[in-house]
C-alpha cells in the first residue's frame, strides 16, 4: 500500500483517487476549492465521456437518474455561421450537465471509494516540499494551471423560453465555424436544461492561441462579434430572458512530445495536456488518464518503474490519437476547408457519421483521416 496525494479533484483527480483508493492505497484528494465548485466548461459530456464514466462505477442510467433535469443530446449540428450545415442524429446519447453538478458526482464517488478530502492550494511543486517526503506518489491533476495553456475559451449561460428553442434544435449540440474565430476556432450552443419552462443554454467560443494571437483582439469582443454574425446565436440572444456574465478560461490541449512523469510526480488530465487538439473536449481523457495512472502504480514495484510505466501507458492510450488530431489541425490551413468538410458531410452520409462520432470521441482520428484524404 502506498501513500498517495492527488492534487486537484476535477475529473482526472477524482478518477485517479477513485481507482487508487479502490485498490487499497491511502489516498489524499486535495483541491483548492471546497466541493461543489464551478468549472468553466461547455458542459458537454460526450459519448466517450459517458463510456469513460463507467470505469468509475457511474453508468448511463445513473447519469440519467442523477442528472434527470438536464438535457440528453442525440446528435450534432455542425455548420458555418449562416452557411451550410449538417445535422447528424446518433443512436448514442451524450449529455450537457453543468460541471457544478457533474464534478460533484465524481467527487462523491472518489470520497466514497475511500479518499481523504483536503482543501488547500498548492501553487509550486519542488523537491523541497514536505509533499515529497510525506507521500510515495504525487498525482498532479491541477488542470490547465499545471499544463501548458494553448487555447482559450469563453462560456456564457442564457435562459430562454422553451417555445423559443424547439426541436430539432433543442436536443442537438451545435458547433459553428466562423471566420472571426480563425480556422480552428468555433462557437457552440449546448442545451443544458430543456426540461423546465425556461431552457438554459451554454453558449461560447473557443480559439487556439496560435491563431488568437494573430487576430490581435480580445476574446470577449470576438464572442460578441460571433453572436451578432451567427443567425442562430443572434436570434437566441435577442430572445433570451436572462444572460449570465460570460467567463473566460484557458485550455491545455495536446502538444507534441509531452512528458507526463517526472520522478514521483505523475501528471494526468489537463495537467498532462490530454485535451483533444481539435475540439477542446477533455473530460473523457481526464477520466481515462486517472484509470491508467492507477494501473501504472499498481503494476510497478518501484516509483521509477511507475513513472516509466505511466509514460508508456500514455503513449499507448493517448499519444497516437492526440498526434493525429494535431496533424489534422495542421492540415486545416484555410477557412474554406471548413466549408469543404460540411459539403462532404452533406454529400456522403458515411463521412458525416464518422466526423460526428470523431467529434464525440468514438471514432479515433487515425480512422477518420484516410477516408477524408481519399476524397
Ligand atoms: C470554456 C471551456 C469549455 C470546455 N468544454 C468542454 C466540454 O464541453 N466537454 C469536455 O469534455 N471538455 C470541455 N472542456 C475541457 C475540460 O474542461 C477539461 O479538459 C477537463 O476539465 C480537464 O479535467 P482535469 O481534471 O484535468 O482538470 P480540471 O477539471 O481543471 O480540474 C482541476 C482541479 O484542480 C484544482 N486546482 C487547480 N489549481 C490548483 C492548485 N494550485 N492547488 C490545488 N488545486 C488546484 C481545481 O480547483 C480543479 O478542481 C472545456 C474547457 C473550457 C475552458
Amino acid at each position: 500500500m502506498s501513500r498517495i496525494i492527488v492534487l486537484g479533484a476535477g475529473p482526472a483527480g477524482c478518477s485517479a483517487g477513485y481507482h487508487l483508493a479502490k485498490s487499497g492505497h491511502q489516498v489524499t484528494l486535495l483541491d483548492k476549492s471546497p466541493f461543489p465548485r464551478d468549472k468553466i466548461c461547455g458542459d458537454g459530456i460526450s459519448f466517450e465521456s459517458v463510456q469513460a464514466l463507467s470505469t468509475m462505477g457511474i453508468y448511463p442510467q445513473d447519469i440519467k437518474r442523477l442528472a434527470s433535469e438536464f438535457a440528453p443530446v442525440n446528435g450534432l449540428l455542425l455548420g458555418i455561421s449562416n452557411g451550410n450545415c449538417n445535422t447528424q442524429v446518433t443512436s448514442l446519447e451524450g449529455f450537457c450537465i453543468p460541471r457544478f453538478v457533474f464534478d460533484n458526482l465524481l467527487y462523491g464517488q472518489a470520497i466514497n471509494a475511500g479518499c481523504t478530502a483536503l482543501t488547500q492550494t498548492i501553487t509550486k511543486l519542488d523537491c523541497r516540499q514536505e509533499l515529497y517526503k510525506e507521500f510515495d506518489y504525487i498525482i498532479d491533476a491541477r488542470g490547465v494551471c499545471a499544463g501548458d495553456a494553448n487555447a482559450i475559451a469563453i462560456r456564457a449561460y442564457w435562459n430562454i423560453k422553451s417555445e423559443d428553442f424547439v426541436e430539432p434544435c433543442r436536443s442537438k449540440a451545435h458547433i459553428y465555424f466562423d471566420k472571426v474565430l480563425g480556422v480552428s476556432g468555433y462557437g457552440w450552443i449546448f442545451p443544458v436544461d430543456t426540461k423546465t419552462g425556461l431552457c438554459k443554454l451554454n453558449v461560447g467560443v473557443i480559439l487556439w492561441l496560435d491563431e488568437y494571437q494573430k487576430l490581435n483582439t480580445n476574446i470577449i469582443r470576438l464572442f460578441e462579434e460571433f453572436i451578432q454574425r451567427n443567425q442562430q446565436t443572434k436570434e437566441l440572444f435577442s430572445k433570451s430572458v436572462y444572460q449570465h456574465k460570460p467567463k473566460v478560461y484557458p485550455l491545455a490541449t495536446a502538444k507534441q512530445g509531452s512528458r507526463v512523469s517526472q520522478g514521483k510526480v505523475l501528471k494526468i488530465g489537463d495537467a498532462a495536456n490530454l485535451t483533444d487538439p481539435l475540439t477542446g473536449e477533455g473530460i473523457a481523457n481526464a477520466i481515462l488518464s486517472g484509470l491508467h495512472v492507477s494501473q501504472a502504480i499498481n503494476m510497478s514495484t518501484t516509483v521509477d518503474l511507475a513513472a516509466e510505466n505511466w509514460q508508456r501507458l500514455y503513449q499507448i492510450y493517448f499519444e497516437e490519437d492526440l498526434r493525429t488530431g494535431l496533424r489534422i489541425k495542421s492540415l486545416r490551413k484555410y477557412s474554406f476547408m471548413n466549408n469543404l468538410l460540411i459539403l462532404l458531410m452533406n454529400r456522403n452520409s458515411r463521412i458525416a457519421e464518422q466526423v460526428t462520432y470523431a467529434i464525440a470521441g468514438l471514432t479515433p482520428y487515425n480512422k477518420l483521416l484516410p477516408p477524408l484524404m481519399r476524397y
